[in-house]
């Protein structure tokens, strides 16, 4: 058997990879693992996310775990149930922001944080071995509703007063934050124009994940009603994409590092963390702020786990899954949205204005061919090579591919996930920095590929 989990939970096609056999086996493994006496179950609106959800509460229910049904909630509305009920594991039937056809299951702790590594693996030799407890008949688990999206919405009415009434328009593309998004929004004093806020698991109006193309429709919306903020969701709604009031779509780097500087002025400073990919505008904006930057791997959970373990006063990637820690530990799309409506009252900007403060630099992307065999070592031994030809680095990593850090920009090399490819990105302050450190890098990367092909 292939590995289950990646770093986002179960994903795959659903009915071929993600069957209803399968979300039994999940379901029964993570019950026994966490010796579940109480759990939370959510999907979003995709069309197989009935079946899985039957097929997977049964199995809770044969495990004698009850189980609370949340509906088609977003999954920060799941994650933050799962704590606020005192759950011992909450359970998101998504495959985020992959096309309709695609189902997959996130598994929450009772901290809000989703599982890490060290609980999946867990999970998974379970489902391998079988090793299932199912309980007597009298003991079976019963199943109620509950009305997450109210303590949701509750939460964050106490989070987030604005003194506004700002015209928002809002997209949550038919996905989970179809109610959530525009009901939160709405109860803060905002006008809300809601767009595709129908739930469709088909996802007819957009793609399901949020970016400058998909995003198009609203982009004219905002711009035709001339509205001052337009928000987008993907499926699960842990991600924001933000429409500026000319109708622009605001670049991810540069809306993650202004709110980052944001939560460092009002916290009088501290860490924020993004991954390795992010654009070091998040660097230049915090250290403004006397704040420190801590980069992890790719994937939000990581996020998560360095946020609690550092303290963190914000996080995240840029995709748009953004991480309140003062409110709860999982990406939140639809909070993330209220609180950049209070950031921009509180600061007095527009959209683009609060965007305009924060540089842009320039990034390059380049991917080199790589048997599939030979590209992790020869990654990791670029790290060396690298550091020889740039020396004047000021900063090394090696927490996902090899990263340096360098006085003008910085470069990452990973081996591709799925395919036979080594990715490289490039940052620089200027054209002709992120150039001469494409060329020089690129250079070193290709030798190192044949190298090890001798
Ligand atoms: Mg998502």
């Amino acid at each position: 058997m292939g590995k289950l989990f990646g770093s986002s939970g179960v994903r795959g096609l659903a009915n071929v990879d993600l069957t209803p056999m399968l979300a039994c086996k999940v379901g029964l493994a993570v019950a026994a693992y966490a010796n579940a006496k109480k759990v939370v179950v959510a999907r979003d609106t995709r069309v197989s996310g009935f079946m899985l959800q039957d097929a997977l509460v049964s199995a809770l229910l044969a495990s004698g775990s009850d189980v609370l049904l949340a509906g088609a909630v977003p999954t920060p509305t799941l994650a933050y149930a799962t704590r606020e009920l005192g759950a011992d594991a909450g359970f998101m039937l998504t495959a985020s922001h992959n096309p309709p056809q695609y189902n997959g299951i996130k598994v929450f702790r009772p901290d809000s944080l989703s599982y890490v590594d060290q609980d999946q693996n867990a999970v998974e030799q379970t489902v391998s071995s079988g090793a299932f407890r199912l309980a007597p008949w009298q003991n079976l688990g019963k199943a109620i509703h509950v009305d997450a999206a109210d303590l949701y919405l509750q939460m964050a009415f106490k989070a987030v007063k604005l003194q506004k009434r700002w015209h928002v328009v809002v997209d949550p593309g038919c996905g989970a934050a179809y109610n959530v998004g525009p009901s939160m929004l709405k109860a803060m004093g905002c006008k809300v124009t809601a767009l595709n806020a129908q739930p469709d698991g088909h996802f007819p109006a957009r793609k399901s994940e949020p970016n400058a193309e998909s995003l198009k429709d609203l982009s004219a919306v905002v711009k035709a009603l001339d509205a001052e903020v337009g928000v987008a969701f993907d499926g699960d709604a842990d991600r924001v994409a933000f429409i500026d009031e000319k109708g622009a779509f605001v670049n991810f780097d540069r809306s993650l590092a202004g709110y980052g500087a944001y939560a460092l002025k009002r916290s009088g400073g501290g860490t924020v963390v993004t991954n390795v990919e992010a654009s070091m505008c998040v660097e230049t904006m915090a250290g403004a702020q006397g704040g420190k930057v801590i980069r992890t791997r790719v994937g939000d959970i990581y996020i998560s786990e360095a946020i609690k373990q550092s303290d963190a006063v914000f996080g995240g990637e840029p995709c748009g899954a953004w991480v309140h820690p003062q409110l709860h530990f999982c990406p939140d799309g639809p909070l993330s949205a209220a609180l950049m409506l209070k950031a921009l009252e509180e600061e007095n900007k527009t959209l683009s204005q609060f965007i305009e403060e924060v540089p842009e630099y320039i990034t390059k992307r380049e991917n080199l061919s790589c048997k599939n065999e030979l590209k992790y070592k020869a990654v990791e031994a670029l790290g060396t090579l690298l550091k020889s030809a740039f020396p004047d680095y000021t900063d090394f990593s090696t927490v996902d591919g090899v990263r340096l850090a360098l006085k003008q920009g910085w470069l990452l090399v990973r081996a591709s996930g799925t395919e036979p490819l080594i990715r490289l990105t490039v940052e620089g302050e200027t054209e002709a920095v992120a150039n001469d450190i494409t060329r020089k890098a690129t250079e070193l990367i290709k030798k190192q590929v044949e190298a090890g092909l001798k």
